[in-house]
């Protein structure tokens, strides 16, 4: 079962920070002072917007240290937890304006001065999936992978199905290449590899004469010249594969 929300990103439920927390009287006491200042430096940080940056002089760095005085401290917890959250909305911002450096060093700040915390490496999870998102979208689109399939490469002039030496692999042609990866091979071969740039293809062509009735064909470059046979006898392969590659 998935916990409610699954599949939405965890920034998409964080709210605007609320407003600041009214400022706390001056103490009698050093120590009770001491406390009353550190919660209106971490106040004044908070109205600010400095919620974990800097560091030192955040509303999240304030209220820890209110709370390594006076662990109990309810004003300088919510006043934590609300900058966690003011600190998740700024990456959250920033995401939306694919700034994702800024997003980042908030979100690690937040780490950094909160070790531990499951939602703030939560964040920082949303902030990668965020950023692929993004780099996907700006990717090339049209079809990645157009022809495929599997073929004998001669290495000899006798067919395969003459007894002829081969290596048996799988030729595609994607993002303008056309590209052999042989697998397996007959008695005493090699596999081979190839790749070659489809504009760099002279010609694809039925052979008249090599493996002729297996559909052997040649792909020809400016120096490379060799005999392929549909591992299925299939023509159709070959004018799939000269158009793919003539693009
Ligand atoms: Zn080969």
């Amino acid at each position: 079962v998935s916990p409610p929300g699954a599949g939405q990103p965890r920034t998409a439920r964080i709210q605007r920070p609320a407003p600041a927390p009214a400022p706390v009287a001056p103490a009698a006491d050093p120590k009770a002072a001491q406390i009353a200042s550190l919660q209106n430096l971490g106040r004044e940080a908070y109205t600010k917007g400095n919620y974990a940056e800097p560091p030192a002089a955040s509303a999240v760095g304030y209220s820890k240290q209110v709370l390594a005085l006076d662990p109990a401290n309810d004003y300088a917890k919510t006043l934590l937890e609300n900058s966690v959250n003011g600190g998740k909305y700024q990456a959250q911002q920033a995401i939306l304006r694919k700034d994702f450096a800024s997003a980042h060093r908030v979100a690690d700040t937040l780490a950094q001065l909160l070790p531990g915390r499951s939602d703030i490496a939560g964040l920082k999870e949303d902030i990668v999936s965020a950023e692929r998102a993004e780099e996907a979208a700006r990717r090339p689109k049209g079809p990645v992978l157009l022809v495929t399939f599997r073929a004998y490469h001669m290495h000899t002039e006798k067919a395969p199905a003459d007894k002829g030496a081969y290596c048996l692999g799988t030729l595609t042609v994607t993002a303008g290449h056309l590209k052999f990866v042989g697998e397996s091979f007959s008695e005493g071969q090699y596999i081979h590899n190839f790749d070659f740039a489809c504009s760099d293809v002279r010609e694809i062509k039925k052979n008249a004469r090599v493996a002729s009735h297996q559909n052997g064909f040649h792909v020809r470059t400016g120096s490379f010249n060799n005999n392929f046979v549909p591992e299925d006898s299939s023509a159709a392969h070959i004018s799939a594969l000269a158009s793919a590659c003539s693009k």
